[in-house]
């Protein structure tokens, strides 16, 4: 029997500098064109965040709506927008460029990451025997989570919902159980590397830690993803588990691979996939596991 299709989502950029890596995207050319060819690579969707074109985070809900639609005229790719993660403290202005997507005639995304619970993400340094930071809570308050998920669903948005630790998706089950997300759930199970000990780590009991809580009285289609490490090891279970995997220097520079672009990453994870027995889904393919209805 054929295996499920394979969805392959491009995280391209995040807040990563160009060092060492200098193929991250930061304008919405440069995304777009990113997005163009991390598809013509073997994925289905990609997850962005906007850019200033020194690097540094952009909020302006019109830069949001620029790369949306010069993704749109480029390639069919489905698209997913974050709400700024901790750079943005206001939950109306996490989502308001979400919001503004939304608005008639203006090009939206298909989802937005909505992270289900709140965790420490300072990252240790084990070789100094100290934290470098001591105070970066992503904090996501359980009204703060609903509030956002009625925000992005009102937009004509599909909530992806990333777990950092099991209580996240726990958290996913009561959503689900409640009706403030719909089914098929898409969720994001989140490893953390380089020091940050706020999520799993990237090996394969990481991921099975996840697999042991997931729920089952809903339909979820899952992917995982690496901050800060590589994810090979963790996307080798996922393939095998019947789940998807979410590569690319947005999240780590790969310089063991001597640092890719994000397409060439996206090829290689489409041939560990396809040497599986896991081909590549289409858009197509994943906007109907997934639920994106337009
Ligand atoms: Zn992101």
């Amino acid at each position: 029997m054929a295996r499920k299709k394979l969805i392959i989502t491009a995280r391209i950029n995040e807040y990563m500098p160009r060092q060492p890596n200098p193929h991250v995207p930061f304008t919405p050319d440069e995304i777009a064109e990113t997005a163009a060819a991390c598809r013509a690579a073997g994925a289905s969707l990609i997850h962005f965040h906007a850019r200033n074109p020194d690097g540094s985070p952009s909020h302006d809900p019109a830069v949001y709506a620029e790369i949306v639609a010069k993704i749109r005229a480029r390639t069919d790719v489905l698209i997913d927008s974050t709400l700024g993660q901790i750079t943005v403290k206001e939950d109306a202005a996490r989502v308001a460029h979400i919001e503004h997507m939304g608005g008639a005639g203006t090009p939206k995304p298909d989802f937005a990451a909505l992270d289900t619970g709140s965790t420490n993400i300072d990252a240790y340094d084990f070789a100094a025997h100290r934290f470098v930071t001591t105070n970066k809570v992503y904090r996501n308050a359980t009204e703060t989570c609903l509030f956002l998920a009625r925000k992005i669903r009102e937009s004509g948005v599909k909530p992806h919902l990333s777990v950092w630790a099991v209580p996240f998706l726990r958290t996913v089950d009561a959503f689900l159980d409640m009706g403030a997300v719909e089914q098929p759930a898409y969720v994001q199970l989140v490893l953390t590397e380089g020091g940050i000990l706020g999520g799993h780590p990237a090996t394969v009991k990481g991921v099975e830690a996840y697999l042991d809580f997931m729920p089952t009285r809903h339909r979820i289609e899952w992917t995982v993803c690496c901050k800060e490490g590589n994810l090979f090891s963790a996307a080798a279970v996922a393939i095998e588990r019947d789940g998807h995997v979410a590569p690319g220097i947005g999240d780590y520079p790969y310089p063991e691979l001597g640092c890719p672009s994000n397409e060439a990453l996206v090829a290689r994870m489409a041939e560990l996939g396809r040497a599986m027995g896991r081909e590549v889904a289409t858009t197509d393919e994943a906007r109907a596991m997934l639920g994106i209805t337009r």
